[in-house]
């Protein structure tokens, strides 16, 4: 069976800053972005990458944000609309462990969790700018702690099924990876490391522009030279127009 991606929504956050997902573009304009997990069947194992938020009453109460969450968009819901139980999901790969990438790891009661180790560090002990989006604050359990006997740090690139391949892709964090999936083409599900397809496109100032949240600029350039080196197409974390076309193979 040939190799799919087909991406989930299963939220949208409003009134976000432009300029935290496109490094000081957009300063002073409101976007909505759209938060997915990514599906990937035909190979041999059910895998899915990453786990989206929690409820919108949580992610108002952890984080402040307005997100919704239409009824078909609740993870489960989700994966049901697509044929596929909770449990039916062999393994787990969190691109990096933002809460917004990880807070449903704890559904997949089946799966082995994969992350890099050095995401695994870096989230239990991030600089003070990245506590909010690792949940390290008083009295908070991260949402990345949720299935952490299951939760396995492997790092480096490797291949994780004949066509599906982990490969690092540091720079949004220090522990970020990717997902390559051989399919008719070559896909990188790609993360924080490429939020919208505009992060891709560049500008006329440069030719991928970063996120606005980052750990390192200089990894950040590097990743982006070695994803022009895969010769594959991206799949962003966040773009809205990924539900309008969710389906790649
Ligand atoms: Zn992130």
């Amino acid at each position: 069976m040939a190799l799919t991606v087909q991406a989930l929504k299963v939220g949208t956050v409003h009134g976000f800053s432009q300029a935290a997902l496109t490094f000081s573009r957009g300063q002073f304009e409101g976007i909505d972005f759209a938060i997915y997990m990514f599906l990937v069947r035909g190979g041999d194992k059910l895998l899915l990458v990453d786990t989206g938020p929690g409820t919108p009453a949580e992610v108002k109460e952890r984080h402040g944000f307005d997100m919704t969450q239409l009824p078909d968009e609740e993870p489960r819901a989700a994966l049901a609309k697509a044929g596929v139980k909770p449990e039916d999901i062999e393994v787990v790969v969190n691109t990096h462990l933002h809460w917004d990438h990880c807070s449903n790891n704890d559904l997949f009661t089946n799966a082995q969790i994969l992350v890099q180790g050095s995401e695994l560090h870096y989230a239990a002990h991030p600089l003070p700018t990245g506590r909010a989006s690792y949940e390290r604050k008083p009295g908070m359990s991260p949402a990345w702690a949720k299935a952490f006997g299951r939760t396995v740090g492997r790092d480096g690139d490797y291949e994780l099924m004949p066509g599906v391949d982990v490969v690092t892709l540091p720079g949004h964090t220090p522990g970020s990876q990717g997902v390559l999936v051989q399919a008719s083409k070559r896909y990188l599900i790609a993360g924080d490391c490429i939020s919208c397809y505009a992060n891709w496109e560049g500008d006329a100032g440069i030719a991928h522009i970063p996120s606005g949240s980052f750990t390192s600029l200089e990894d950040y350039f590097r990743t982006f030279d070695k994803i022009e080196g895969f010769g594959c197409a991206v799949i962003p974390s966040h773009d809205l127009t990924v539900a309008d076309h969710p389906f790649f193979d």
